[in-house]
């Protein structure tokens, strides 16, 4: 039925995708992607003759709004080149605006490089932070790193190869003594997963400068972060004990 659905494709094993997301690409009248040929590998792998159109970080609002009347008649799709959409990936404002216009969404799960990686480096997982893609210039990442670092949870960035030692030496700087976990070509032939300090990290791509696709994770603060509410409860009993 008429309706944008959301649809997690592989995140580099073909075999990662669901029953579902396969039936609904297969039934949808057209299917967004950012690019033509990277979807069209994978339609051709299942076999499936859908057409596409073009949606992309690009796409203006007469391109969405196109979209969207569409949306209103069919049932249309939206994949991004690998994973979830949405994920550091386009088709927010799409969505928003389907929602806003009471437009059916529908969501098939399915693989994204940042629970993958969590599942799989060892680092607590009862909390985490997902920040998207950390940003390319040193001043710009040490903000971001110096930001979120007291954040009680395991935080999660996108990184790519050619970046990952500036990036592990940042945080060297800015954060030093936590746990780290780079995972690498996720569900791929060449899947690694490496954790240490980020200065053993750091010198262990120096020599091997990594190729691929790249999630970074920081493991939470050790020292217990406290709440002003909670600092000043500490301080009052301090004072009382004091006078005592
Ligand atoms: N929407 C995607 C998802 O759900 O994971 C993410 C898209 S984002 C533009 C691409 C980034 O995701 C890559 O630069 C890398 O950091 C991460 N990524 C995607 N596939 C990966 C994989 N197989 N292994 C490790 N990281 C991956």
């Amino acid at each position: 039925s008429p309706g944008l659905y959301i649809v997690a494709t592989p995140i580099g094993n073909l075999g990662d995708i669901t029953l579902r997301a396969i039936e609904v690409l297969r039934g949808a009248a057209a299917i967004a992607c950012e690019d033509t040929r990277v979807t069209g590998k994978l339609l051709n792998h299942l076999g499936i003759d859908t057409r596409m159109v073009r949606y992309d970080d690009h796409a203006s609002d007469t391109d969405r709004e196109r979209l969207l009347t569409r949306i209103a008649q069919e049932p249309v799709a939206l994949v991004s080149d690998a994973g979830t959409p949405l994920i550091s990936d386009p088709g927010y404002r799409l969505v928003r605006t389907a929602r806003e216009r009471g437009l059916p969404v529908t969501s098939i799960p399915g693989a994204s490089a940042a629970t993958v990686a969590l599942t799989l480096c060892g680092l607590p997982s009862d909390r985490f932070l997902f920040a998207g893609f950390l940003p390319p210039k040193s001043k710009g990442r040490k903000d971001v790193l110096r930001e979120l670092g007291n954040v009680a949870a395991t935080l999660i960035f996108y990184e790519t190869g050619p970046r990952l030692c500036d990036s592990l030496a940042d945080l060297a700087e800015t954060l030093p003594g936590r746990d780290v976990a780079v995972a690498r070509e996720l569900t791929k032939r060449f899947e690694e997963c490496r954790t240490g300090s980020a200065e053993e990290l750091a010198s262990h791509y120096r020599t091997h400068p990594p190729k691929g696709e790249i999630v970074l994770m920081i493991g939470p603060p050790g020292e217990k972060v406290i709440g002003a509410a909670e600092a000043d409860a500490m301080l009052l009993s301090e004072l009382a004990a004091h006078k005592a």
